[in-house]
């Protein structure tokens, strides 16, 4: 019997380094997802940063059934995905030399260009306005598929609107369920955080949405530090906003979630009066938390005081601690320094109060 909202097919995928072709099945999930795509229909794709929900980025009504399957407002425009500089040239109606040096130094990796949009870029994409946000992704089955088909891939994060970004096709299945037609699985991300978006239309480059390239690497590659917009420097003097995805509030768990100077005062007080809470720490170590895992109010989570290992798990960990229906997220304050820099954006968005017509 055929259910009409049945579970979406979940094909494993694997590539090893040394092959200069997919194995047999991979090749086989390669062509299915090629098949759905071209169709109209929509893949989630995996990426060296988080999950994408992709679609056919020139099919304007591929393009609307993301914004719906995500819940996504119209006025937040997708990411393109490419295949190489070529494709990506072809859809903007100029190429900045700044967005060049950032391609060819960083691609394929975790940035996007905000470039002057082609005219065949439907505005779908672009939420009516005239520039448009491209990236090349590292992950070879994905740059094939996009290859394949010959056009670009339009993918956000493969969840729904304000949520948890996916880093893993589970996380995929459980927030977009059968919204999505085919789910490809290549295990967990590597970076585990939204790309670095660099708005390259300006004569300084700005930094629109911090990640995992920073502003130094990016410096190197540009010849001069390049701006890093705040939230509210990001609107133009027109009112509308430069990059419409920072909203304050984004990839939040449902569970409160609090960042504090002083995690383990936090947590014991919010145990002692009773409530559940979740604690992220890189103190696991240490005496006073030690003491307080003992309580049956709390679940401590030990988490890396690495930057880049911090990210590739804080998704991951927010996606099991949101399960476990506490009262609370308590989360260390990361250091003050520009490697934690994406890490205290997405956690300040997370534990941001909703802002209305999110
Ligand atoms: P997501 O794909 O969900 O990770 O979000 C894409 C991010 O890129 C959001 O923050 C968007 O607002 C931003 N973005 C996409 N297109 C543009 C654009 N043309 N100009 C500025 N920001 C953009
Ligand atoms: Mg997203």
């Amino acid at each position: 019997m055929v259910m009409d909202h049945a579970l979406p097919e979940t094909l494993s995928i694997r590539w090893p380094a040394e092959s200069p072709q997919p194995p047999a099945d991979t090749e086989a999930a390669l062509a299915r997802a090629a098949a759905l795509l071209a169709a109209g229909r929509l893949v989630a794709i995996p990426t060296e940063t988080v999950y994408g929900l992709a679609g056919l980025a020139l099919d304007t009504a591929a393009v609307e059934r993301i914004f719906i399957a995500k819940g996504r407002a119209a006025t937040n425009p997708l990411i393109l995905h490419v295949d190489g500089i070529a494709m990506a040239r072809s859809l903007s109606s100029a190429w900045p030399d700044a967005a060049e040096r950032i391609a060819a130094e960083f691609w394929p990796g975790p940035v996007t260009v905000v470039v002057p949009k082609a005219a065949h870029v439907p505005d779908a994409v672009t939420a009516g306005g005239p520039t448009v946000a491209i990236r090349c992704p590292d992950q070879r089955l994905t740059r094939l598929l996009i290859s394949r088909l010959g056009q670009p891939l339009a993918a956000p994060s493969a969840n729904r609107s304000l949520r948890l970004s996916p880093t893993t096709a589970s996380h995929v299945l459980e927030s977009l369920g059968a919204k999505v037609d085919l789910i490809l699985d290549a295990g967990p991300c590597g970076h585990g955080i939204e790309s670095t978006v660099v708005d390259c239309t300006l004569p300084t480059p700005v930094i629109l949405r911090p990640g995992p390239l920073g502003a130094a690497a990016l410096a190197v590659a540009l010849g001069a530090a390049p701006l890093t917009a705040t939230p509210a420097a990001s609107a133009d003097p027109s009112g509308s906003c430069r990059s419409p995805g920072q909203a304050a509030r984004h990839y939040a768990p449902l569970t409160p979630l609090e960042v504090t100077p002083d995690g383990a005062a936090r947590v014991r007080s919010l145990s002692h009066s009773g409530r559940r809470v979740g604690w992220l720490t890189t103190r696991s170590q240490e005496n006073q938390t030690r003491q307080i895992a003992a309580s049956p109010h709390v679940v401590v989570v030990p988490m890396p005081d690495d930057p880049i290992r911090f990210a590739a798990l804080l998704y991951a960990v927010l996606h099991a601690v949101d399960k476990r229906s506490l009262d609370a997220i308590v989360v260390d304050e990361p250091p003050a320094t520009e490697p934690w820099r994406a890490i205290r954006d997405r956690l300040a968005r997370a534990c941001a109060a909703d802002t209305p017509g999110d």
